[in-house]
């Protein structure tokens, strides 16, 4: 079994959640509109950067989604090399496995790496604590022969800003932290009733 970062997230978050979505394969129906601009960029910028012609797709952006594809289009990481787009990745960690799938990996000619995640909603507010970050971070450095430097960089597309952390900045003894925890089968709920207003979950815990 490969944990993914959205896995070990949701653990973070509230073990029961995770029982109810990883343990039970319960998922309670949610309202996809709210994914569909991610989406359509992520997908543009997929094609984008494997050399496809994407002209017609453009066309059919509405004039929010254009700004962001623009902003995306034009940011400086997104110009620079490409290592490898929507790109699965995993690796080890401890005696677990962990991985993803990167939104692009992109270098320069200094053999400086760059994980990009394109953003159309809210950026990780410590990014070099998001399991994200680290998990990505991980496969990538693990996958990688030669490499100067890595760096993983949000793209805020909402803000058009970027958060940038250096691959010397994370921590990853708490993803095995937390993978032991989901071994050990302790799944106890979240006890922040903020938390809960907002879970998906709460008709049914
Ligand atoms: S309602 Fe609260 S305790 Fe229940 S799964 Fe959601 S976050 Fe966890």
């Amino acid at each position: 079994m490969i944990f993914s970062s959205n896995m070990l997230k949701t653990y973070k978050l509230c073990p029961q959640k995770y029982k109810f979505k990883y343990e039970d394969n319960f998922t309670p129906p949610q309202n996809a509109e709210i994914f569909e601009k991610g989406k359509k960029i992520h997908a543009l910028a997929h094609y984008y950067l494997l050399g496809t012609d994407i002209s017609k797709f453009e066309q059919s952006l509405s004039a929010k989604e254009k700004i962001l594809w623009e902003r995306l289009k034009t940011n400086k990481y997104f110009n620079l090399k490409t290592f490898g787009t929507e790109y699965e990745l995993n690796c080890k960690a401890g005696k677990y496995w962990i991985g993803g799938r990167l939104d692009a990996v992109v270098y320069d000619d200094d053999e400086n790496y760059y994980i990009l995640d394109y953003k159309t909603g809210a950026v990780p507010a410590e990014p070099e604590k998001d399991l994200q970050t680290i998990v990505y971070m991980c496969a990538l450095a693990a996958h990688l022969k030669n490499f100067k430097s890595m760096k993983f960089v949000y793209l805020d597309l909402r803000n058009n800003t970027e958060k940038v952390i250096d691959s010397k900045q994370i921590n990853p003894a708490i993803v095995e932290n937390i993978l032991k925890q989901i071994e050990m089968k302790k799944f106890a709920p979240q006890t922040d009733k903020k938390v809960c207003e907002n879970c998906e979950y709460k008709m049914f815990c």
